[in-house]
């Protein structure tokens, strides 16, 4: 049977047997069979570069080959894949390696907590201590944070789409403006200070500051060195835990295995999933200070937390990308490399969009979602997976594996560059006017 009509007919197939809910396989409208490092294969045999890395989590690329020999390996000897949290030479391997290799360099001292598989039930995880710790309820969060999904998360999740979705009123938070949310010359900072030094501004002293260094569902926002280390202070002259969701960022995608390194911070907890597995396995984990560890035995549980084959996966990841700095060096020379490339493509139309990111998480601001949707499109027929992202998904984020090969790479941009410029010469000439008076 001819591949492509196969394909179609099992797209169809997916579309009375799974729920509306499913979104990726309407963006990427293809059946996926197999994928190596940045590049799948649809079953009609089509190869897709992959720059969206399952949203974060492929840092490593799919079905990295030196991770995937411990995992089978590990398959291999019966070894305990689930086993609650109880304890395994896995699980120990992955706390003292993860120690060593990580965080004793950077002179960072957590413990380990290991949460449900989802990046959503660890934030849960680290609001719910947040609160114990202080006793207070409020959660300070940043206007287009995303922190994932279920009603605690939900809560600091800024996104009208998804709060609605909740279905019940989330209370608890209060949102306070992003680095740059009222442009350069505002330092708003400065007003989260104010407000939560004043015992008058009404709003409740915070339990905890929850932030993303970079924020990766709501536009590729970078947050300066300055910014972030004022957020650090003013948590810890109002008591609130500080609290970092490293869940897209973190694990090598600014260039660093934190993004917050290079500001010299020291969160109260850090919240790890996406690419902490190594091999797109469901893992995620909280780091903790010793001193606002307080849960008693068995407060935050679940039945899949510190699965083994992901930690055994984690661990082989820590072994062979992070005992040198070679790797680290290497990302942020391709991310100045793709952000080059990326303003380039801005000059070449006038300077109309905006690049932003650090390391390898780059966002190309379109203004516009019309345009970021239509170039989108049409990078994939091209062959190029994106994704947008943004209040209005008028971004493209490019996500590439940090692993990918300098050929695959190129392509991808040139995918992306002649996507845009077919766009913009398709788009109306109003539409255009509306773009460049924008500016
Ligand atoms: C993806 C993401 C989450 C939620 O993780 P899930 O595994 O989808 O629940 C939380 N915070 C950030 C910053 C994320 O990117």
């Amino acid at each position: 049977m001819d591949g492509a009509i196969s394909g179609s007919r099992n797209l169809q197939a997916l579309e009375t047997l799974e729920s509306n809910v499913r979104l990726y396989s309407r963006s990427f409208p293809a059946f996926f069979s197999r994928a190596r490092g940045s590049i799948m294969l649809t079953e009609s045999g089509r190869k897709v570069i992959d720059f969206l890395s399952g949203a974060g989590a492929l840092n490593y690329g799919h079905n990295n080959h030196r991770i995937k020999a411990a995992i089978t390996e590990y398959l291999a000897s019966d070894a305990v894949v689930h086993g609650l949290d109880m304890g395994t030479p896995a699980k120990l391997e992955f706390m003292e390696t993860f120690s060593s290799v990580i965080l004793r360099d950077r002179g960072l001292k957590y413990r380990f907590q290991f949460t449900g598989p989802t990046g959503a039930n660890a934030i849960e995880a680290a609001l719910k201590l947040s609160r114990k710790v202080t006793g207070r309820q409020n959660i300070i969060s940043f206007t287009h944070g995303y922190h994932g999904l279920s009603l605690g998360a939900l809560a600091a999740t800024s996104n009208q789409f998804h709060r609605k979705a909740g279905g019940v009123s989330l209370s608890s938070v209060t949102f306070m403006p992003y680095d740059g949310y009222h442009g350069p010359d505002v330092d708003t900072a400065d007003h989260v200070r104010k407000v939560l030094l004043d015992k008058s501004s009404g709003i409740d002293s915070p339990a905890a500051i929850l932030v993303e260094s970079v924020q990766g569902e709501g536009g590729i926002n970078v947050a300066r060195k300055e910014w972030l280390q004022s957020i650090q202070a003013i948590a810890k002259d109002t008591d609130a835990l500080f609290i970092v969701d490293d869940v897209q960022m973190g694990c090598g995608r600014t260039g660093d295995f934190f993004s917050f390194e290079f500001a010299g911070l020291s969160p109260d907890i850090v919240v790890l999933s996406k690419s902490l597995s190594g091999y797109g396995l469901p893992l995620s984990i909280l780091l903790v200070k010793e001193e606002v560890d307080a849960w008693e035995p068995g407060e935050h549980t679940g039945t899949f937390r510190g699965n083994n084959l992901a930690l055994v996966s984690a661990t082989a990841a820590i072994n062979i990308y992070w005992r040198s700095q070679t790797f680290s060096q290497g990302v942020h020379q391709m991310g100045e490399f793709v952000r080059r490339r990326l303003d380039t493509i801005s000059r070449q139309h006038g300077n109309s969009f905006a690049v932003r990111g650090r390391g390898m998480a780059l966002g190309f601001d379109c203004q516009m979602a019309e345009i970021a949707e239509a170039t989108a499109r049409s990078a994939f027929e091209k062959g190029l997976i994106i994704e947008r992202c943004g209040p209005v998904d008028q971004v493209i984020k490019f996500l590439p594996a940090l692993t990918i090969d300098s050929e695959t790479l190129n392509q991808g941009l040139q995918i992306f560059e002649e996507s845009l410029a077919e766009t913009l010469k398709q788009t109306g000439p109003s539409l255009r006017e509306t773009l460049y008076s924008s500016q």
